[in-house]
């Protein structure tokens, strides 16, 4: 009789689900699960912080359709992953952590590393589960890996107690499962659409907000053949940059409030109306404004705003209806209407005022310097992942996106820290898929500081990612050097340094040379333009690029004063 060991078994079953990428940080007791996940052929990546490794795992998910995976240990190590659980749902991402815990003839007892996990997971995901047995073991991991993708995607946590790890069963009594299918594609009702089609027929200033739900369900070329066939202006949300490409001349993102408050029809493809989008309302919409909602889960119609229309199912499909009904009565926005004149105008008043600081030569400089000359190096077909308050919003501006999937953020839940977790998800994708593509992970110097001890896992790979790190000394704003140490003498730094404050000049470049990987320390365009070029020519190694920045530049003055949030 043929026996085989909880670890074996959980890493052929995820191998059978079509799960390619495992993420964790290893200990008691789940070391042989990642050794035996390597023998069935996952990649296995060691992080050094199961935040991060968690991280890394949803981004798989949203890059690729399919979960990745996210192994820690018993108590504290399923703990760290709490924040990546909730960004995955939050966002709407597949994952699938997997965590050990104590025996189960020590519950109860005090048990090294003992926390009820099932219990903590369930807010967070949704399904958390523990196998009653190896023998179902491999039902459960399609159950989970199944629910992470079918509906609204999100986390699922699996629950293995520590002695499950080494028990042996016998094969044949184990309930094998095949690897479930890619969820099944949901079409929106025929009368919604065509109450869909009449409406934005008759809209006078239409606009169409892509979200990143239309990233995930890699609806790119059915909306840009939307977008060309009827003319409408569009706006994407921060991580549905590049659905379209940014420079498509229907983009509108530099008159994104003008276009939002003004709108009298919106099709909203796949993007909540949450605080990203203003809640949909007034002050930032007009209050009689005409929403098509355009959604997998049904729970989200209606949210803050009574749509117009509901169009429930999968964006490609729907889009695809969508053209359909158009090329039954063909729809094209004119584009010397009033509407379309009012958001050129607007548009090339707002990339004025950019450009003007962008060249601005006083040092140190501003974001807006940095980020112009970084602009002009990239290539364009780079995956950028982008974090920090400033960094990640003016980034968002000023750095454009032609591909789609190609930018991850802090996203719906803000969260600061997912940046290198991120990156290097991105670059393991790419290595095995579109080699030619470099990720840029650009960083406010706070945020770095979350993660920043996985530049050794960068290295350790030897994934050629190139961080960016924009050091404004500080979170939001900082001190120069001459500040701190004038400060510095009114006393104990416990007690004088401002809670906005991080050292002055850190030289985080050098955490990347202490890895073997190149770093540079910046000061001014001309260094900035030759670290990037010095680094993208290295098409192998991983780099650091520390830019010092004015610790009080800011955003660029906003038309109105509930703009100045960030994210606004
Ligand atoms: P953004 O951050 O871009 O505003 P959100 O994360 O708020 O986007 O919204 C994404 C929406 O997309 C969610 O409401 C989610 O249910 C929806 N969604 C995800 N996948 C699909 C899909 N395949 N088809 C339709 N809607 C989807
Ligand atoms: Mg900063």
């Amino acid at each position: 009789m043929e026996e085989v060991s909880g670890a074996q078994l959980i890493a052929e079953a995820l191998r059978t689900q079509n799960v390619e990428y495992m993420f964790g940080v290893v200990g008691i007791p789940i070391t042989e699960v990642a050794v035996a996940a390597q023998a069935a052929g996952i990649k296995y990546i060691g992080m050094r912080n199961e935040q991060a490794a968690c991280y890394a795992a949803s981004a798989i998910g949203y890059l690729t359709g399919r979960p990745g995976v996210c192994l820690v240990v018993s108590g504290p190590g399923f703990l760290h992953t709490l924040g990546g659980m909730a960004n995955a749902t939050v966002n709407c991402w597949p994952l699938i952590v997997i965590g050990g815990s104590s025996d189960r003839n020590q519950e109860t007892m005090g048990a090294f590393q003992e926390f009820p996990q099932v219990e903590a997971a369930r807010l967070y995901n949704k399904l958390s589960v523990r196998p009653s047995s190896l023998e179902v073991i491999p039902a459960v991991i399609e159950k989970a890996v199944r629910t992470s993708i079918y509906g609204r995607p999100g986390s699922c946590y699996i629950d293995i107690p520590g002695d499950f790890v080494n028990l042996q069963v016998n094969k044949s009594s184990v309930k094998y499962v095949e690897c479930c299918p890619p969820p099944p594609i949901s079409t929106a009702e025929r009368s919604a659409v065509s109450e869909a089609a009449s409406i934005i027929a008759h809209a006078k200033q239409p606009l169409l907000i892509i979200g990143k739900g239309a990233t995930y369900s890699r609806a790119e070329n059915n909306i840009r053949k939307f977008v060309d066939l009827s003319g409408l202006p569009f706006l994407p949300t921060p991580m549905a940059k590049g659905v379209v490409p940014d420079n498509h001349p229907n983009c509108v993102a530099a008159a994104r409030s003008t276009a939002l408050l003004h709108a009298d029809v919106i099709i909203l493809l796949g993007a909540r109306l949450n605080w990203i989008l203003h809640f949909g309302l007034p002050p930032r919409f007009r209050q009689d404004v005409k929403v098509i909602q355009i959604d997998i889960c049904a729970e989200e119609m209606g949210n803050n705003v009574r749509p117009a229309a509901m169009l429930l199912g999968d964006i490609n499909a729907i889009t695809k209806q969508l053209l359909e009904e158009f090329s039954k009565r063909p729809l094209k926005y004119p584009s010397n209407s009033e509407w379309w004149k009012r958001l050129r105008e607007k548009m090339l008043n707002n990339e004025e005022r950019s450009k003007d600081l962008a060249l601005q030569k006083s040092l140190p400089m501003n974001y807006y310097t940095v980020f112009h000359h970084i602009r002009e190096l990239i290539p364009k077909d780079c995956i950028l992942v982008s974090e920090g308050a400033n960094t990640m919003d003016i980034g968002r501006t000023m750095l454009p996106n032609y591909h789609p999937r190609q930018r991850l953020d802090a996203g719906t839940f803000g969260t600061m820290g997912v940046g290198l977790g991120f990156a290097i998800a991105a670059a393991l994708v790419a290595k095995d898929r579109t080699p030619e593509k470099r990720v840029i992970c650009i960083e406010g110097d706070s945020a770095f500081g979350f993660s920043g001890m996985e530049v050794e896992t960068i290295c350790r790979y030897n994934l050629p990612i190139l961080i960016i790190v924009v050091n404004n000394n500080g979170i939001y704003t900082g001190l120069d050097a001459g500040s701190w140490k004038e400060m510095l003498q009114y006393g104990d730094p416990v007690t004088s340094v401002p809670p906005v404050s991080l050292l002055p000049n850190a030289r985080y470049e050098e955490i990347m040379s202490a890895f073997g990987g190149k770093g540079y320390f910046v000061n001014t365009p001309e260094e900035l333009q030759n670290a990037v070029k010095a680094s993208l020519a290295d098409k192998r190694a991983p780099s650091l690029i520390n830019v010092m920045i004015d610790p009080q530049s800011e955003r660029k003055k906003q038309e109105f004063p509930w703009l100045t949030r960030s994210n606004l």
